[in-house]
């Protein structure tokens, strides 16, 4: 057999487990029978959702993390694989979003920015890839963003940090090839988390006036984390010999109340 199916047991390890997409995400594997290490700087949030889990008939750990300190991140991971033994599969979902327009941007501003989501998730790759490789499987996540692809005014640090992701992951990829080891990328486009909330109200109503100006906000529909937490899930549930390399997951547009009052019933509805 070209490739040894996964094993029943494959722990995770969840980068930014304390809300939002990351928090949603552990709870869906969780739910779906792996067990998890959920990982953060918040960790008495983080203890919650593990007692939530656990409730729940799930397995889970709370461990520390701060991606922007190396030694953190390879505590995080001795903790989590002590815990619950080698890690599987990695999801780097950790950040901080601070925005901006480019000009009045800080360098240290911008610095901080690529560290958290770029910097920070190659540490946690670098902490683990090792071991993956001398077991010669494991699925690595990268939660990039839509912004790699189209880029919002605003957030010149944050588009350069998630287009390096897509630039590393690409990169990963070919050098990882052969390995057994699949790395990947989720582009969440618009989704409602703690991200954005502690923002500057009259920073974001500019902002966003700029994304109508620049056509990037055609609806006001946004994603929900579990949206994301399927699209991991599809990613690291793939059968071995096959790799999903990236997903890009948005919001729907709504189909306007007059439309969806004339779609046909499906056949067998309401019997
Ligand atoms: P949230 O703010 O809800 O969650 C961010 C998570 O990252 C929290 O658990 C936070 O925990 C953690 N975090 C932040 N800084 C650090 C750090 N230095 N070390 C460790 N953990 C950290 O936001 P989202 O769920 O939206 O964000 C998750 C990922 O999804 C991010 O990579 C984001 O860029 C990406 N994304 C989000 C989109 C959106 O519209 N929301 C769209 C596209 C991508 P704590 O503060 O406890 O450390």
């Amino acid at each position: 057999m070209a490739f040894i199916p996964h094993p029943d047991r494959r722990p995770v390890l969840v980068a930014g487990a304390s809300s939002g997409i990351g928090a949603v995400t552990a709870e869906w594997l969780a739910a779906a029978g792996y067990p998890v290490a959920l990982a953060a700087r918040r960790v008495e949030r983080l203890q919650e959702l593990a007692d939530k889990i656990t409730a729940a008939g799930g397995e889970a750990v709370a461990v520390p993390l701060d991606v922007t300190d190396e030694q953190s991140v390879l505590d995080c991971v001795a903790k989590s694989e002590a815990a619950l033994g080698p890690l599987e599969i990695v999801v780097a979902g950790a950040g901080d979003l601070a925005v901006g327009l480019s000009y009045q941007t800080t360098p240290e501003t911008f610095a901080d920015q690529i560290n958290i989501h770029l910097t920070g998730a190659y540490r946690i790759f670098r902490a683990v890839i090792g071991g993956m490789i001398d077991r010669a499987r494991g699925d690595f996540v990268f939660i990039g963003s839509d912004v790699a692809i189209r880029p919002r005014p605003w957030s010149s640090a944050y588009v350069a940090a998630k287009a390096g992701i897509d630039g590393l992951v690409a990169t990963i990829q070919l050098e990882l090839e052969g390995t057994g080891v699949r790395a990947g990328v989720v582009r969440p486009g618009q989704t409602l988390t703690g991200m954005g909330m502690n923002l500057d109200p009259h920073d974001t109503e500019a902002m966003l006036n700029d994304w109508i100006k620049h056509g990037l906000a055609r609806h006001g529909n946004f994603l929900a984390p579990e949206h994301i937490a399927q699209a991991v899930a599809a990613m690291v549930t793939m059968p071995r010999g096959a790799h999903m390399r990236a997903v890009e997951v948005e919001a729907e547009g709504a189909v306007p109340r007059a439309r969806r009052e004339q779609q046909i019933e499906p056949e067998g509805a309401g019997q």
